[in-house]
């Protein structure tokens, strides 16, 4: 069976070291941003290294890539990109990556950066996930850098498609900081003060917030449930501003919370 193990760094990232095969001792790593960190995972759990696999260009996601791809002559995988070059395998969407007995579909998720991809994974014995990078975070989003608002939005709504019970194994721990936003705007949306709750304990705990389900991002997470009048009408409050379209009130939502 599959597992999937965090290897917290810096200040508040995750890589993500996936291991197909519970009886097989080989993993792959997500967005690697330093080389030692994966080294020491690798060898507490007593793994190698089959595959470097990276959603986006943003150092925090990339400056293990070429150590670790030239340490265990491994391909590196991502995205197209002119910012990336050390990656040595493109993906674009809708490829399917083999990962051992794995298989991952590669969505493209442009808006936090326009080169930005995911990897959705559906195995037999485990929820369906995503490595979104840095497109959805638990009760957040990502920021726009050279991505817009539009390219954003639309990726959400891409990831918000996919089973409910996919897991969001995203890059960063902004959870506790994403909920006090979200309950600005929602401050009676029970089950956002039940998940501040749950997440406040296991920060206590030092255990990371991360995964979450699809389907608890729907019920708490304000940059997917911009659809809804209740958002809106505080959107619209908060913005001073009317009748503003579903993608207007994201591209509020997004701006208000880089100034929140
Ligand atoms: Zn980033």
């Amino acid at each position: 069976m599959l597992q999937i193990h965090p290897i917290p760094a810096f200040n508040d990232n995750y890589f993500w070291l996936l291991q197909p095969d519970a009886l097989q001792p080989v993993a792959y790593i997500i967005d690697p941003g330093a080389a030692e960190p994966v080294y020491t995972a690798l060898k507490s759990h007593q793994l190698t290294l089959a595959g470097i696999l990276i959603t986006h260009h943003h150092h925090d996601h990339i400056d293990g890539a070429a150590e670790l791809g030239q340490a265990f002559k491994v391909p590196i995988y991502g995205p197209p990109s002119a910012k990336i070059p050390q990656i040595t395998d493109y993906l674009v969407d809708g490829d399917d990556l083999t990962l051992g007995p794995l298989n991952a579909r590669i969505i493209t998720l442009p808006g936090h950066t326009r080169d930005h991809i995911g990897y959705f994974i559906q195995p037999s014995q485990h929820q369906p996930s995503l490595f979104g990078g840095d497109t959805l975070f638990g009760a957040g989003c990502g920021r726009l850098f050279d991505g817009t608002a539009e390219q954003l939005f639309q990726s959400l709504q891409r990831i918000a498609r996919l089973p409910d019970a996919t897991l969001i194994y995203c890059a960063h721990e902004y959870t506790l900081d994403n909920i006090r936003f979200a309950l600005h705007i929602e401050p009676d949306n029970t089950n956002l003060l039940t998940r501040q709750a749950v997440a406040l304990h296991k920060r206590q705990l030092q255990l990371p917030t991360i995964p979450n389900s699809l389907d608890l991002e729907k019920q708490t997470n304000p940059f997917l449930r911009c659809h809804l009048p209740n958002i809106r009408q505080r959107v619209e409050q908060l913005s001073q501003q009317t009748l503003l379209t579903e993608l207007q009130v994201f591209t509020q939502l997004r701006r208000l919370k880089d100034e929140f």
